[in-house]
């Protein structure tokens, strides 16, 4: 079975982690925009070059280069039984351009799993986070506490919070993520394959729910 897959979540939903998490189950990679076009610079292939001259020009790389650098990534052996796509599609055009390419490359079709976690727990997990300026050890004050409150447990250095999770920032990026995202969801909705899944609760547990939405089944 093919699993070509795209994970929504606003920041702190904790997509990555459970992007990660499904990638190790189901033996797929995850494909990252930002990863391939580094690549592809670093080898100097066609598409590198192209993606470079835009890149230099301050301009944005056009959907078709990207598109065209996903191609060459779903043809490599590890993506023969599926992907995980981070960072793209962004856009509806880009979605629509993915769509036409699984089915121009005989794959499956995408699945769309938005993983929803209310605003006021993103900020309880986002506002908690703390750091230490010197050495970037992470901590959050309810479920990661330093051994000493303010205090790095390494070095002993002042915890900061960091002005992205700020209150005020919080709610300007949940804003931006529902903006960006709306267009999306419309999308996918649309056509049926956005499932929605509850964010909240232990980790093992919103896997369990994002394996059901997938297959409809809790083991695969
Ligand atoms: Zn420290």
């Amino acid at each position: 079975m093919q699993r070509n897959l795209i994970l929504l979540g606003a920041p702190g939903a904790g997509k990555g982690t459970q992007a990660q998490r499904l990638a190790a189950r189901w033996g797929i990679p995850q494909i990252s925009t930002g990863d391939m076009l580094r690549e592809a610079r670093r080898q100097g292939t066609e598409l590198g070059k192209k993606a470079q001259a835009y890149m230099d020009g301050g301009q944005l790389v056009p959907d078709e280069v990207v598109i065209g650098l996903v191609e060459e990534r779903l043809g490599r052996p590890d993506a023969k039984d599926g992907a995980i796509f981070d960072g793209f599609p962004r856009t509806t055009p880009q979605a629509e351009a993915l769509d036409g390419l699984l089915a121009r490359m005989g794959r499956d079709p995408v699945k769309v799993v938005a993983i929803e976690v209310p605003e006021a727990e993103l900020t309880l997990r986002l506002g908690g986070r703390r750091s230490c300026p010197k050495d970037n050890a992470p901590y959050h004050v309810t479920f990661n506490p330093p051994k000493v409150s303010g205090k790095c447990d390494r070095c002993g250095g002042e915890l900061i919070l960091r002005p992205d999770d700020r209150p005020e920032a919080i709610k300007t990026r949940f804003v931006e993520y529902q903006a960006k995202t709306a267009p999306l969801t419309d999308y996918y909705g649309r056509r049926g394959t956005l499932r929605t899944v509850d964010g909240t609760g232990e980790l093992e547990s919103i896997l369990e729910r994002i394996t059901v939405a997938l297959e409809g089944a809790a083991h695969g």
